[in-house]
């Protein structure tokens, strides 16, 4: 077979704001890094978001799904724009895309990078990995309003968690804990909400006692362990927590090593059946659109995350080695203290890749 036709494709779904901006660096990075790699990926453009919206009264086209599904992977910017609303965007693209193709962990990499300062007083390098269960729990379309705008109105929402959905994000979890320090802390609350939490701890301490004696499981209360996350960061390795309390540790985790915008993460079909997707932890950041400020290292480490799950891990390595690099010699955006432009960032990690090789 020639290397054409053995070249992977990526859907690229730049998105929103400043997701337009980022791109263009996260596609040259990975580029360059797989060019020296010796392999090619081909990139295909998806003009979708909020002006698809805008045209059409959705964020995806009618056969979106169908189109994703015959991509190797799904490399996204940002979607979302402030007039148009949040649940159109997780609930027109982002929420199908992840059950769609059974994404169903939510992985963040938080990692303390050079040159960038944490807004926390213990100064120890962070380490750590947050595994999102990301197909299941809260966010659930289950339940619904009565009595609207009467004294008795109310809403009940259900969470759903099953055995299998439990047992495959604590699998994941033990198996990245056992590769690294061993240690697994998963969140719960089973002291408040009686029904769901419960059957987590069960599950998840069942499947680590049964596949992985060499990991250490620790459940903590999610107040407990946000106030943690605070307070001794250094002391946690992989965290395992459910669809809401993994959205929350994952921001709270983001936020403690410096920056949004230089958060990655992967939405993964472990099993490769379907495409998983890479995305930036931010978002739109409307705020800051337009001016070429935005600093792409999210978009970049997404990147590196795609090469890794695409089967390349050694290029990914190389691209994470980059950026590191580019970030030590002090090339770094306004939100991380610097006063480099996006492009100034790129082309430093373009430089850093290069030397590297
Ligand atoms: P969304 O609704 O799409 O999640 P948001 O309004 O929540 O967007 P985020 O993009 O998640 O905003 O980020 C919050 C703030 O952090 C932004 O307003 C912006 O000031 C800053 N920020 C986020 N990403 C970046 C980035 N890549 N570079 C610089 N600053 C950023
Ligand atoms: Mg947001």
């Amino acid at each position: 077979m020639s290397a054409a036709a053995q070249r992977q494709r990526i859907a690229v779904i730049a998105g929103d704001g400043i997701g337009l901006e980022v791109m263009p660096a996260g596609i040259d990075c990975v580029t360059a890094v797989a060019r020296l790699h010796g392999f090619t990926l081909g990139w295909e453009h998806l003009e979708w978001g909020s002006d698809h919206y805008r045209a059409h009264g959705r964020m995806m086209p009618v056969d979106g799904l169908e189109t994703l599904a015959g991509y190797d992977a799904i490399f996204l910017g940002a979607v979302g724009v402030p007039d148009i609303p949040d649940v159109q965007t997780l609930w027109g693209l982002l929420i199908p895309i992840r059950r769609a193709f059974e994404q169903y962990i939510n992985l963040r990499p938080v990692k303390t990078l050079p040159g960038v300062a944490s807004p926390l007083a213990d100064s120890a390098p962070i380490d750590m990995v947050v595994v999102r269960e990301n197909n299941e729990g809260e966010y659930s379309e289950i339940g619904g309003r009565m009595y609207r705008g009467l004294e008795e109105e109310s809403a009940v929402q259900e969470a759903v968690f099953t055995r299998r959905g439990i047992r495959r994000a604590a699998r994941f979890a033990a198996e990245l804990a056992a590769g690294r320090r061993g240690l697994l802390t998963s969140a719960t609350k089973s002291n408040g909400i009686v029904h769901t939490m419960p059957f987590w701890d069960e599950v998840v301490a069942e499947t680590v006692r049964a596949g992985f004696p060499q990991v250490r499981l620790r459940s903590e209360l999610i107040d407990a362990l946000a106030a943690g996350l605070v307070l001794h960061p250094h002391r946690y390795d992989v965290l395992v927590a459910s669809n809401l309390f993994g959205d929350i540790l994952s921001d709270l985790a983001g936020a403690i090593t410096g920056s949004i915008g230089s958060a990655p993460s992967a939405n993964l079909n472990p099993e490769r059946r379907h495409p998983s997707m890479f995305e930036p932890v931010h978002g739109s950041a409307p705020d800051i659109a337009g001016q070429g400020i935005a600093n792409p290292i999210g978009q970049i480490w997404s990147g590196a995350m795609m090469l890794d799950a695409l089967g390349y891990p050694a290029a990914a390595a190389h691209l994470v080695a980059a950026f590191e690099a580019a970030l030590a010699a002090g090339t770094r955006t306004r939100d991380l203290g610097g006063t480099a432009l996006t492009e100034q960032v790129t082309a430093a990690v373009l430089t850093e890749i290069d030397s590297l090789a």
